[in-house]
């Protein structure tokens, strides 16, 4: 690395010290592993924590989905180690991952373990974390903006909304051994306005058939964000009937959500009015909630 690119990721990491310091942030401190969410792709939805912590760390085990640029804080000698889980591909074993943050933590290093997301939300973030408990080694958990709520913002579609969903379920399309989740499509069918599906993309056409199956309309509105808030960020907007069939040209990483909150997209794409589309101020056709109410 050339003096230059040193000297300014020095300044970087003194301005976020600085910007710690003043508002009596905790360090990261030597033995400690701190599990920190990184958002779901844009660098800015990172914490100031994790930022904090990247700065601090003396060894970071990243997942695949963290953005590469957020790692250019870290220290020059900082020790990067790739742990990444990733559906299909070949992965650290989650046991072997436990055991390195132990190992290094015992060792007196800083650790940092960074996800995408939210560690605590379809990110084995408690796992790890109850791995350190057993091995005492203290911890500190970074919460991160989850692909469910922030993917969702990204893509013009609010989690909640009072004309269209007053619930919101995240759900997993993948269970633990690869294959959609055992759960009761049917309860969640009738009690959940909204769905929000992670890792969704191989199962969407059967839950779907699921959800048609108890009762939902094969017309309610879906919808498939893509590398959500990344500059390739895609939205296809489709419905419940046709979600299998949109997911499986989708890119990946995805997140899926059906419900009337979808809609919502027309009026308030935020991305999409950037680069000149036309927002509708009244997407779900009715009067706007009163602003005075
Ligand atoms: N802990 C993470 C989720 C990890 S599971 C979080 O809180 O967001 C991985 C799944 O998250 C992916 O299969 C996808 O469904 C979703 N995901 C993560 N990042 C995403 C992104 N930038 N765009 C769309 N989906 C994303």
């Amino acid at each position: 690395m050339s003096e230059t690119v040193l000297a300014l990721g020095a300044d970087n990491r003194a301005a976020v010290r600085r910007l710690a310091d003043m508002l009596a942030l905790p360090r990261l401190e030597p033995g400690w592993v701190w599990l920190a969410g990184a958002g779901p792709g844009d660098p800015g939805l990172a914490s100031l924590h994790t930022l904090h912590a990247l700065c601090e760390a003396d060894v970071i085990l990243t997942d695949a989905l963290v953005n590469r640029a957020l790692l250019s804080l870290a220290r020059p000698d900082a020790e990067i180690v790739d742990a990444g889980k990733r559906g299909g591909k070949p992965s650290a074993a989650q046991s072997s991952i436990s055991r390195r943050l132990i190992a290094y933590a015992k060792k007196g290093k800083r650790v940092l373990r960074l996800k995408g997301g939210d560690p605590f939300v379809f990110g084995r973030g408690g796992e790890e974390a109850l791995a350190l408990v057993r091995a005492g080694v203290p911890f500190r958990v970074v919460p991160g903006v989850t692909a469910g709520i922030g993917g969702l913002a990204y893509a013009g579609i609010p989690a909640t909304h009072r004309d269209t969903n007053q619930a919101v379920t995240f759900v997993t399309g993948s269970g633990a051994d690869g294959r959609a989740p055992n759960l009761d499509w049917d309860a969640i069918a009738k009690g959940s306005p909204t769905i929000v599906l992670y890792m969704a993309r191989k199962h969407a056409g059967s839950i779907a058939a699921q959800l048609i199956a108890a009762g939902r309309d094969p017309n309610e509105p879906a919808a498939i964000i893509s590398n959500a808030s990344l500059n390739e960020q895609t939205t296809i907007v489709t419905r419940l009937a046709a979600l299998g069939e949109a997911a499986a040209v989708a890119d990946t990483p995805a997140i899926l959500v059906i419900g009337e909150n979808v809609r919502l997209a027309q009026g308030l794409d935020w991305l999409g009015a950037l680069s000149g589309r036309l927002l509708d101020p009244d997407p779900l056709g009715v009067e706007p909630l009163s602003d005075a109410g």
